[in-house]
């Protein structure tokens, strides 16, 4: 059993952190790479991000897990898995959506067309996406998607609506799910297009998050869509959506910024006293530090549990959402603890004076309950560990 990485693993992230370092000197650094952002806000688009992302191109880091015939490295998927964990680290935007989901997914399914349209522009980080799956009766139970498509001679034409798309009012591209045929069992009849986000037909409204994260409700009005941009074949979306969700399980599962939040956590014990002791010499607040830091140790293994699978060709169904139910779980956890900690000023939020840690505490406690339901929530991790990992009866 070695829990630790080959050499030319260690090699490559010694080589990404001297690329961000590179990265942290220059103008534009402190827009980019925050690390005591909560994950979920740093999906807000500006000049910046983007030249970060080119230059994240440049340097060789998008598509290293494609095929050489599409520009790729063929890496292992550990290699984009590994600089995610060190972007994620710095606070910087990860690698996923382009090359993960939608570049895999083209390349496994996608016309000629589509592949020449779009790899290349992925692998050179100009187009952003955004993925549209939710909407407002499928969430956890995706597979009742209504958004309608229609055939009409050689296009398509979409009515509906679609709920919680990040990046929407930022992307250049809507990867968007949608029923074609409603006389199918539900799974059968959803069909996955491309679609550029600034057509007419679309309109994107704002939703803010509890965490202050900004997503959207787009609405579909006789959204257009030529026949060419159908991916794969029509009313076999649903393996597409779910390939496209394993592609994911490489560049989506961080652990980096909940160690740099329990590291945060230590920092704010050290420096805080109450009627004149440290929080760091309370011995209940010591134990329950101390149990954190196990959590974050068992957080750590059950990610390299994901990888491990993944590397081997499994699809780690039941590993990922351990990891995703107990690494957010966790993140909860530690607001939680740090807002105990501090007692009532924890309450006070960024904008008030006094707000301790300029209430970093008060924003990741609301935050955090975000990360524990995008993406699937923890109710549904359960049910896939019950039902998959466990064998126990659906209900
Ligand atoms: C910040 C954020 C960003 C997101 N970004 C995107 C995006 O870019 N694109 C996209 O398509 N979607 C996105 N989502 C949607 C996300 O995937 C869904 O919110 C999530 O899958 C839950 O679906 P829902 O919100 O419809 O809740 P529901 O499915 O309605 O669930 C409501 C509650 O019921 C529980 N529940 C549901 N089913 C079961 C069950 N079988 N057993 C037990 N409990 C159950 C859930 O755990 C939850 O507590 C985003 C969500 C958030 C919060």
């Amino acid at each position: 059993m070695d829990f630790e990485f080959s050499p030319e693993e260690l090699d490559f992230v010694a080589d990404v952190r001297r690329f961000i370092a590179a990265q942290k000197a220059l103008p534009d650094a402190a827009d980019v790479m925050a690390p005591d952002r909560e994950a979920d806000s740093m999906l807000a688009d500006s000049p910046a991000r983007r030249a970060f992302n080119r230059r994240l191109a440049e340097a060789g880091y998008l598509g290293m897990s494609w095929g050489r015939e599409y520009g790729g490295q063929e890496k292992s998927g550990v290699y984009d898995y590994l600089l995610n964990e060190e972007l994620a680290s710095v606070g910087a935007p990860l690698i996923g959506k382009g090359v993960g989901c939608i570049g895999k997914t083209l390349i496994a399914h996608g016309s000629e067309k589509l592949k020449r349209e779009f790899l290349p522009r992925i692998l050179k980080a100009e187009t952003e996406f955004a993925l549209g799956y939710s909407e407002p009766s499928a969430g956890s139970d995706l597979a009742s998607l209504q958004l309608k498509a229609v055939r009409d001679g050689d296009d398509w034409v979409l009515n509906g609506q679609k709920l919680w798309t990040t990046s929407a009012h930022f992307a250049d591209w809507y990867w968007v799910a949608a029923r074609t045929d409603p006389d199918a069992p539900k799974h059968k009849g959803i069909s996955v297009f491309l679609l550029p986000m600034d057509h007419p037909g679309l309109t994107v409204t704002e939703i803010r998050t509890m965490g202050d994260h900004r997503t959207n409700q787009v609405f579909f009005d006789d959204v257009r869509v030529p026949g060419d941009y159908l991916v794969g074949n029509a009313n076999e979306g649903w393996t597409y959506v779910c390939e496209a969700l394993d592609y994911e399980r490489f560049t989506m599962f961080t652990v980096g910024p909940i160690r740099v939040k329990f590291d945060a956590l230590l920092e704010l014990l050290r420096i805080t006293r109450r009627d004149g002791v440290a929080l760091a010499d309370d011995p209940l607040l010591r134990r329950s530090v101390a149990r954190l830091a196990a959590e974050l140790e068992s957080a750590t293994m059950l990610q390299r549990r994901v990888i491990a699978a993944a590397m081997k060709g499994a699809v780690p169904t039941v590993e990922a959402a351990m990891y995703k139910l107990y690494s957010t779980e966790l993140g909860r956890r530690m607001a939680d603890f740090a807002l105990d900690a501090l007692g009532p000023e924890g309450l006070l939020r960024h904008d008030a004076p006094d707000a301790p840690a300029a209430g970093k505490w008060e924003h990741s406690y609301r935050a955090t309950v975000v990360d524990t339901i995008g993406g699937g929530s923890s109710e549904v991790q359960k049910n896939i560990i019950a039902r998959r990992g466990l064998g126990l009866p659906l209900r």
